[in-house]
């Protein structure tokens, strides 16, 4: 089985993610998605702004074009979890054809912790040094003598695709790995995430990097809309209908007005008097006095112009 390849990124013990090729990146996305919303002028800015939106409306076709393709080795109970994702395409290391290596996980005593009794799929506290040595030798006791047994099987030339089954879960697989980035995105959220088991999220996190390469920009737009967004249930929107005051959610709106004007001004400059009115077609309902008050403090963001009018539709929505 391999050893680690100088390209790829060490991951638990004798584990490894290497990308072995991409196809297409931020690129790829933005030109399939104009095939649906046309082509336009297409600067960087205008790509990011792109992808940003595509995130946003969870229109993810487009982010189908990028392609990944791994070479990754870990355990066979990490291999177990990762193959629930059934949108890769996978080539692993055959035990039928090919002799098993003398390759094991032992966990870092850190990351031996007792049971969590809050979360039923975790673990959690520290356990004491004698315990943790005790673990320890238990893994390499069984790894060595299930290797012991295997290997007298295989000498004596009992069938290796049977011969394997004494093997425990903690012996090195290996794989080829082809996703694209959508469904990685999805593994990627759901793999990476505090919930998912420590040794499965070290190759996640791992294959992360090559995204944050390849498709910086949908990577990014991924953080902001789906790792770092809210969504609200039916009941929940409600409960903020109810108790949100509503001066409160005036004041947010007031505030996305002159987002709105900045970011319009940033856009396409406008002649000082022309600002006023475009702040009040906005929706803008401070005086002008206030508003050039305001304006001169130079203490208002610009944004995205259509996401910032998405946020007060919503907020607006919130007043029904
Ligand atoms: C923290 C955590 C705990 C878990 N605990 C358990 C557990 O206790 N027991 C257990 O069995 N599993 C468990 N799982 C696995 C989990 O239920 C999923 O099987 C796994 O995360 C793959 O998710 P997925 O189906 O969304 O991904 P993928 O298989 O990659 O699919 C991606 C998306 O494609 C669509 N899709 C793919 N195939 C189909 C299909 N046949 N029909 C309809 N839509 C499809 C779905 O929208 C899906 O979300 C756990 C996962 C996590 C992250």
């Amino acid at each position: 089985m391999s050893k680690i390849p100088e390209d790829a990124i060490k991951c638990l013990d004798k584990g490894f993610v290497r990308l072995v090729d991409a196809m297409g990146g931020d690129d790829a996305i933005v030109q399939a998605a104009r095939v649906s919303y046309g082509k336009g002028t297409a600067k960087v800015s205008q790509d990011r702004g792109l992808i940003r939106y595509l995130m946003r409306h969870r229109h993810t076709t487009p982010l189908e074009m990028v392609e990944f393709k791994f070479h990754c080795k870990m355990p066979i109970f990490v291999a177990r979890q990762w193959v629930r994702h059934r949108t890769a395409n996978i080539n692993e290391y055959s035990l039928r054809y090919s002799e098993a290596r003398d390759e094991f996980y032992f966990p870092d005593p850190e990351h031996i912790q007792f049971q969590s009794a809050l979360n039923k799929q975790g673990r959690l506290g520290e356990v004491s040094e004698s315990l943790k040595t005790k673990v320890r030798d238990y893994f390499e006791e069984i790894s060595n003598r299930s290797f012991e047994i295997y290997s007298e099987l295989n000498d004596a030339g009992v069938a290796r695709e049977l011969a394997r089954a004494i093997l425990p879960v903690n012996l090195y697989t290996e794989w080829y790995w082809k996703n694209d980035l959508h469904n990685l995105l999805h593994f990627i959220g759901l793999r990476s995430d505090s919930h998912a088991q420590y040794e499965i999220r070290v190759f996640s996190d791992a294959m992360a990097e090559s995204v944050k390469k390849v498709a910086p920009f949908a990577w990014e737009a991924y953080q902001d809309y789906v790792v770092s967004g809210l969504r609200f249930s039916r009941v929940e929107q409600s409960l903020l209908e109810q108790n949100l005051p509503e001066r409160v959610v005036d004041d947010i709106l007031e505030d996305i007005v002159y987002q709105i004007t900045a970011s319009l001004h940033n856009n396409k400059p406008r002649e000082d008097h022309e600002l006023f009115p475009l702040y009040e077609k906005q929706g803008g309902h401070d005086s002008k006095d206030d508003f050039m008050l305001k304006w001169d403090s130079g203490e208002i963001e610009v944004g995205n112009v259509r996401e910032l009018r998405e946020f007060k539709e919503k907020l607006l929505s919130l007043k029904k």
